[in-house]
């Protein structure tokens, strides 16, 4: 008997998106603005919301394990000190410098971007506080209510203590190791399972976007994808080309050629995690010890993610201005701060970015239900985002490959 073809859950995700666009455009031509807004908001708006309530729910968890989990990999601290603090390095250096891309990108598109109707309706500020305050509240004094709250970045200490705690225990750590990797694939399948009914909160989102906004909105959405995109390929160019021609000596040309394969095979899974046989294999024909590139690849594909941090900038700005807000600088500042620190804590699979972006909006107390202007079309996003990823951490691959042998190559000269 033939087998029926499934179709995929990006495919559900396209099919819920325009469903829910020509139902909102039906409801907004048929009952007018008004009317189409109070009639989604009462009972189209609300399944929406169990999505995003999902989303919220998973997103602490998964945070904690993950980065829980990206430090016991290192495993011995020691035996990976030299290769593990130049990677770190060059992944915060180049996720911060993606923040910034990214928040300067959307500050220019940002005329472009409308205010919609709802944020009169809605009694949102973004949270405003100075930077020494923020700075000594990123530090927790309470673990539960930490947890509690979802205060994030207090979230994202915590996660660092422990796993930097679990790896100086020792063979004492051990258990708690374990415990943390379990637990890790464990609300990896959570949230697996809340991605895939994804289809459902993105018709409920959209159609309740579209009746309220009527079909103007999306030209909104292709700004905002086109502001993204910008930035993924000014950062591709400028700082990848820049760090492999100034640390590894090698052409950009022939490094994008090296990792073209990697590229098209991101771009098409939308996962850093599933693409990692291809990047290695790229890296190595490209000449990277493969030492060097089976330590940095798993733990870029965990940890670094600069295409991810530049979506979450300029989807933060272009939310924040839908809703009417204007961030001040401090708040901007907050945004890269926690946008570099929600990419690391975002796993390399498909989605996952957009999960973490639901951090980024606590951080400046904007209500992440609004995530759903986006969230239809986040697999767009999502193909630029896990390529500039991927090429990411083969760059870092490179970089740290070359800066080996060449510190191997002082100490063999000195030792002559
Ligand atoms: N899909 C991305 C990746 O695998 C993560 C994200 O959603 O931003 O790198």
């Amino acid at each position: 008997m033939k087998e029926k073809k499934r179709l995929s859950l990006p495919a559900w995700i396209g099919i819920a998106m325009i469903a829910g666009i020509v139902l909102g455009g039906i409801l907004w031509a048929a009952m007018g603005a008004d009317a189409a807004d109070s009639f989604t908001t009462s009972y189209i708006k609300p399944f929406g919301t169990i999505f995003i309530n999902l989303l919220k729910f998973v997103v602490v968890p998964v945070v904690v394990l993950s980065i829980i989990d990206g430090i016991v990999s290192m495993k011995d601290i020691k035996k990976v000190g030299a290769i593990g603090w130049k990677t770190v390095v060059y992944f915060l250096v180049t996720t911060a410098i993606a923040c910034i891309i990214g928040l300067v990108i959307a500050n220019i598109f940002k005329p472009a971007f409308p205010v919609l109707q709802m944020a009169e309706d809605q009694a949102y500020e973004a949270a405003t506080s100075s930077l020494m305050d923020t700075i000594v509240n990123i530090f927790p004094s309470n673990l539960w209510e930490s947890l509690r709250t979802a205060s994030m970045l207090q979230v994202i200490v915590i996660a660092l203590l422990f796993g930097a705690g679990i790896l100086l225990a020792g063979e004492a750590g051990k258990i708690a190791a374990d415990i943390v990797s379990s637990f890790y694939a464990v609300m990896m399948k959570v949230m697996m399972f809340i991605i895939n009914v994804s289809p459902i909160g993105v018709f409920c989102l959209m159609t309740w976007v579209v009746a309220s906004q009527g079909p103007k909105i999306l030209t909104s959405l292709a700004i905002v994808l086109g502001a993204a995109y910008l930035g993924y390929i000014l950062h591709g160019i400028l700082v990848y080309s820049a760090s492999v021609k100034v640390f590894a000596g090698m052409s950009p040309l022939q490094f994008f050629k090296g990792i073209f394969p990697a590229m098209i095979f991101a771009f098409s899974s939308t996962s850093s995690i599933a693409t990692l046989p291809i990047s290695k294999e790229c890296c190595d024909k490209m000449g990277c010890d493969s030492e060097v590139s089976s330590f940095v690849l798993p733990l870029g594909a965990t940890i670094n993610m600069d295409g991810t941090a530049i979506y979450q900038c300029v989807a933060a700005i272009f939310i924040a201005c839908c809703m009417g807000i204007q961030l001040t600088v401090g708040q901007m500042v907050m945004i890269v701060v926690t946008a570099t620190l929600a990419s690391i804590g975002t796993a390399g699979t498909s989605g996952a970015g957009m999960i973490m972006l639901a951090m980024v909006l606590q951080a400046v107390n904007i209500d992440p239900i609004y995530i759903g202007l986006i969230y239809g079309i986040d697999r767009l996003f999502d193909m630029g985002r896990t390529t500039l990823n991927v090429i990411g951490d083969a760059s870092c691959a490179i970089c740290v490959d070359r800066w080996q042998t060449k510190e191997k190559g002082k100490k063999a000269a000195v030792s002559k």
